[in-house]
């Protein structure tokens, strides 16, 4: 029995080879996958559960089917996603879970979580989280027709993509005491997120007792997942194959 994490696969109607890579992915897992969950940031935009998601038919399927056949799919809000709501949760058989929460694993307890709440150096996007995160600046936004909030999503989306090339890049990374702070909150020694695109296994003093901060690695030219089982967990990459098309 095992299980897996995957996050930040940002998919996209232009990326049809990063939704055929996780269709694969899932495929590949459904004998003995326990639980998945994906931490966020799966898809690059997201304005709404009742707008079109073209390319996403055949994910959706075989997501439900994954569920239906006993693996338990869980699904944590990133920063681009963070309006999947309910609906699309009960089409693929999925839980939402809180933006942190402490999970039991087969290696013990872990605090998991997307990520982008630990870049506490980042004032502005903490700003910005602050106020889209806001449940009525959620209605409101899900009040408008679909042409206004596909508009209003590319203006903010331009404009984080902008401001972020000007960061440098610690501000960008987790704030190493806020990763301390969440750790101790939890009461736990072990980590997962990503939204970083920074992959790698992190080993944290944290008040002499020794923790790990696993992050998840974005989807591109490579893809990655964590897997977790009795014997230890692995961070996986692996290539994403360009089809011709
Ligand atoms: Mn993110």
């Amino acid at each position: 029995m095992s299980v897996y994490f995957v996050s930040d696969l940002h998919l996209k109607p232009e990326r049809p080879d990063l939704t055929r890579a996780f269709l694969h992915f899932l495929h590949t897992i459904q004998e003995d996958a326990d639980s998945l969950f994906l931490l966020g940031d799966i898809f690059e935009a997201w304005i709404g559960d009742d707008a079109p998601t073209p390319g996403l038919e055949s994910l959706i399927t075989q997501l439900k089917s994954l569920s239906d056949n006993g693996c338990k799919i869980f699904f944590q809000h990133g920063n681009r996603d963070f309006l999947v709501g309910e609906s699309f949760m009960q089409m693929i058989g999925a839980t939402l879970l809180p933006e942190i929460t402490t999970e039991h694993l087969p290696v013990g307890d872990a605090v998991i979580l997307h990520g982008d709440q630990l870049c506490t150096d980042d004032q502005e996007y903490m700003q910005f989280r602050s106020l889209v995160r806001d449940s009525a600046w959620q209605q409101e936004f899900l009040s408008k027709s679909l042409e206004e909030r596909l508009s209003i999503a590319r203006q903010l989306r331009d404009t984080s993509k902008q401001r972020t090339t000007e960061k440098s890049d610690y501000i960008t990374d987790v704030n190493p005491h806020t990763v301390k702070q969440t750790l101790d909150d939890s009461k736990v020694t072990l980590m997962i997120h990503g939204h970083t695109h920074r992959p790698a296994i992190h080993e944290i003093d944290l008040n002499g007792q020794q923790a790990k901060r696993i992050v998840l690695g974005d989807w591109d030219q490579l893809g990655w997942y964590l897997k977790v089982d009795s014997d230890g967990f692995d961070l996986i990459s692996f290539e994403i194959k360009k089809a011709a098309d």
